[in-house]
């Protein structure tokens, strides 16, 4: 017998979001083959998948360092996060009300920034970080970046997932991690070691290979 099986051991009927992918494995006995490929949300209790041989969790760990206050950051630092807080002035956000400020240190010690800039056709809005990219790689080439700061107005933000990835690029280009720091009005700043530990399973240009539909 062949059982096409979504939901083996949970008790609820979870097909929506996120999936969970077990593969191809032989439960119980004799000549029942069940090919399993359970789509259930991970999160969602009372709902474990079958445990397979062949299974392996890979676990993503994401440091974060909370600095309590600007005070307790390298001179270096804190003058990064204040550079990144005056960008924002530069800010053009007539349509989110959002402005945010990027402000990157480079290797040699020199600082270049980044604001967002919105559009009346809303998709081409670029936000901060890549604006500082951009500024980075016309005005300094040859150089790389040490890190990033963020700063916005309201609660901390990190930087979106298309700023991640432009990031990352940047950070696989260089070999060299990209720390980030983000700031928003509380008093306290966090601190991440590298752009992959904000980027699990990443893309990057190796991801490229040529390859043909069958492989
Ligand atoms: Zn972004």
């Amino acid at each position: 017998m062949l059982f096409i099986n979504f939901n083996l051991s949970c008790n609820k009927a979870t097909f929506n979001l996120g999936y969970w992918f077990t593969g191809y494995g032989l439960i119980g006995g004799g000549s029942d083959i069940f090919l399993n490929t359970g789509i259930l949300h991970p999160s969602i209790t009372n709902c474990q998948p079958p445990i397979f041989a062949s299974m392996k969790q890979i676990e993503h760990t994401t440091h974060i360092t909370v600095y309590e206050h600007n005070s307790e950051l390298t001179p270096a630092d804190a003058t990064l996060l204040q550079r990144s807080r005056s960008a924002m002035s530069h800010s053009h956000s007539p349509y989110s009300h959002y402005p945010v400020g990027a402000a990157l240190l480079l290797n040699d010690g020199t600082m270049v920034e980044g604001s967002n800039q919105e559009n009346a056709s809303f998709p081409l809005g670029l936000c901060a970080e890549r604006t500082a990219l951009a500024n980075f790689a016309i005005n300094h080439p040859g150089k790389t970046v040490d890190a990033i700061a963020v700063s916005v107005g309201s609660e901390a933000a990190a930087p979106c997932g298309m700023c991640r990835q432009a990031l990352l690029e940047q950070e696989s280009r260089q070999e060299n991690p990209i720390r980030v720091l983000l700031k928003g009005s509380e008093e306290h700043v966090y601190e991440i070691g590298s752009i992959k530990e904000l980027m699990p399973l990443p893309f990057y240009s190796k991801n490229l290979k040529k390859t043909t539909p069958s492989t």
